[in-house]
């Protein structure tokens, strides 16, 4: 069994990309800038745009964070959309989910110029991966192609199964693994809650990809000798560590683990790579890659 360690990979790539930006920089140019809009006091949401910001910093792009409390109303959400929208210092953004209930999300990122939309969750981004046409790959996905490439881990012809059907995991990388390319050219199944008999589905699968949400939900004995195994689960278990808690995925690691040719740790596989693709993305969009 061989560990996929994600965050070698991830300080690999980051730092390829800030020796670029040094580049650009000695140049006498300026460095991509990506934007996050933060509504509300979610602790998660916090961390994750903190850790955005630092992963920015850390490679020389700059960063903004436009924060706002729960109770903005969705009319001046969509202003700060079309005021990042159009202003040509920001070369990509996020608007980070979940919302508050009154503001329809999907309104939202819909407002986004799909040209900014360095997420990926644009429906004219979703729809131009659909179609295997250039786009900015939703950030999870994205960094699970990565790291399967990175690892030389055979894709074409081989049968993929992807457990959960999320708009930003599950239904956009059984996309990416079903279209031709390399990673890609799999025999792909999609799976979800309404999958009958998910144990026979999965025994079949070489790579299995696990993004349901539940921790520890798959077992040994859903999974075929040597299969790779993804996690993209992220739990947060309380335990008596000094921490008050670990870290653990949707996958029953200890004892799949013995079984895999590859398999990813939870914390250091999938998590990482995440903010690494959002980096990648505003790279493209600085060099107008996707949208010339
Ligand atoms: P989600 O929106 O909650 O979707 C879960 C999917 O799993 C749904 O399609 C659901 O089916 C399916 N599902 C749930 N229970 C199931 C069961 N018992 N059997 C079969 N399918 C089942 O989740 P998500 O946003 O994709 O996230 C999934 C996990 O990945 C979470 O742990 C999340 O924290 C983590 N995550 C990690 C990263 C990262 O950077 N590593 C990024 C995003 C998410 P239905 O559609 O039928 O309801």
């Amino acid at each position: 069994m061989k560990l996929i360690d994600g965050k070698q990979i991830a300080d690999a790539i980051k730092a390829e990309l800030a020796a670029k930006v040094a580049a650009i920089i000695d140049a006498g140019g300026d460095p991509p800038h990506l934007a996050a809009i933060l509504v509300g006091d979610d602790p998660a949401s916090q961390t994750y745009v903190a850790s955005k910001e630092k992963a920015c910093k850390a490679i020389g792009f700059t960063s903004s964070i436009y924060r706002y409390d729960a109770d903005i109303t969705e009319k001046k959400l969509l202003d700060v959309v079309d005021f990042l929208n159009n202003d040509p210092e920001v070369n990509g953004f996020i608007v980070q989910l979940p919302l508050p209930k009154h503001i329809n999300a999907g309104k939202v990122l819909e407002r986004i110029n799909p040209a900014k939309d360095v997420d990926g969750f644009h429906p004219v981004n979703m729809g131009r991966l659909a179609l295997g046409l250039p786009s900015y790959l939703p950030a999870t996905p994205a960094g699970i192609m990565l790291l399967l490439e990175r690892y030389g881990i055979e894709t074409e012809g081989r049968h993929c199964v992807v457990l959960g059907r999320s708009n930003i995991v599950g239904t956009p990388m059984s996309l990416l693994m079903s279209r031709k390319g390399n990673p890609g050219n799999s025999t792909v199944t999609l799976c979800h809650s309404k999958t009958r008999d998910l144990g026979s589905v999965t025994r079949q699968a070489d790579i299995l990809i696990a993004a349901i949400g539940q921790p520890g939900f798959v077992k040994a004995d859903m999974v075929k000798e040597g299969a790779v195994v993804i996690d993209v689960g992220i739990h947060r278990i309380a335990d008596d560590s000094e921490k008050g808690y670990h870290i653990t995925g949707d996958v029953d690691f200890d004892n799949v683990a013995p079984k895999c040719s590859y398999i990813t740790p939870v914390p250091g596989g999938v998590g990482v790579m995440t903010i690494v693709s959002l980096l990648l993305n505003t790279f493209k969009s600085f060099n107008h890659e996707i949208y010339p």
